[in-house]
């Protein structure tokens, strides 16, 4: 069983950036379906009991039955409550500093630059999926995944992510998803992603 986690902050804390609305169907809707059949794909299997994130560094050891459901509704749940967690209130916002802002800075020169390369693989994501800042073998980088696909399935360490798929931003934005990448960056929490940063 894998439980949908609490969202941490009421549905209108990230307004203008992210409208209420979209949160409420966002989460009660989107994710919560993806968790119901995530446990229902996996109900009565060893899986039921694994760690979601474990199932999905490790999916070639899961049966060809239920394989392609354990990664578009595994993936979709464990992706939205990765994406709560990298959000924070816009009255708590806090520029980004610290350890991160150091590797970032080191790895992409610039803060400025960092935001323009996540932005346009945000923008750039075809259909529906997710752009990612990661940590592997090589260090920092930015990544995207296409429908429900993990950075954990490819052996990646997640440390930021945007929901990109149309359900995330179309009530507000319309069309405009780059209107929606610009005003994520106001509320993205830097020390949660610091934490991902420094503690895997
Ligand atoms: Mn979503």
């Amino acid at each position: 069983m894998y439980e949908q986690p609490e969202l941490g902050f009421e549905f209108d804390a990230l307004e203008p950036h992210m409208d209420e609305a979209t949160l409420k169907v966002h989460y009660g809707k989107h994710h919560t379906t993806y968790v119901k059949k995530f446990n229902d794909a996996v109900e009565g299997t060893e899986f039921s009991e694994k760690d979601l994130g474990e199932i999905l560094r490790n999916l070639d050891t899961i049966p060809q039955d239920i394989k392609l459901a354990v990664i578009n509704h595994g993936g979709g749940a464990l992706n939205h409550s990765f994406f709560w967690r990298c959000l924070i209130p816009t009255k708590e916002f806090k520029e980004i500093d610290g350890k991160i802002k150091a590797a970032i800075e080191e790895k992409f020169k610039s803060f400025e630059e960092f935001k323009k390369q996540f932005s346009d693989a945000a923008a750039t994501v075809f259909g529906s999926g997710w752009a990612w800042l990661v940590k592997g073998e090589d260090g920092l980088e930015i990544i995207k995944t296409s429908n429900q696909g993990s950075p954990l399935s490819i052996g990646k360490v997640p440390l930021l992510v945007i929901d990109v798929w149309e359900h995330a931003y179309y009530l507000k934005y319309k069309n405009l998803r780059p209107d929606y990448i610009e005003a994520f960056f106001n509320i993205i929490n830097w020390e949660q992603v610091e934490k991902n940063f420094l503690t895997e």
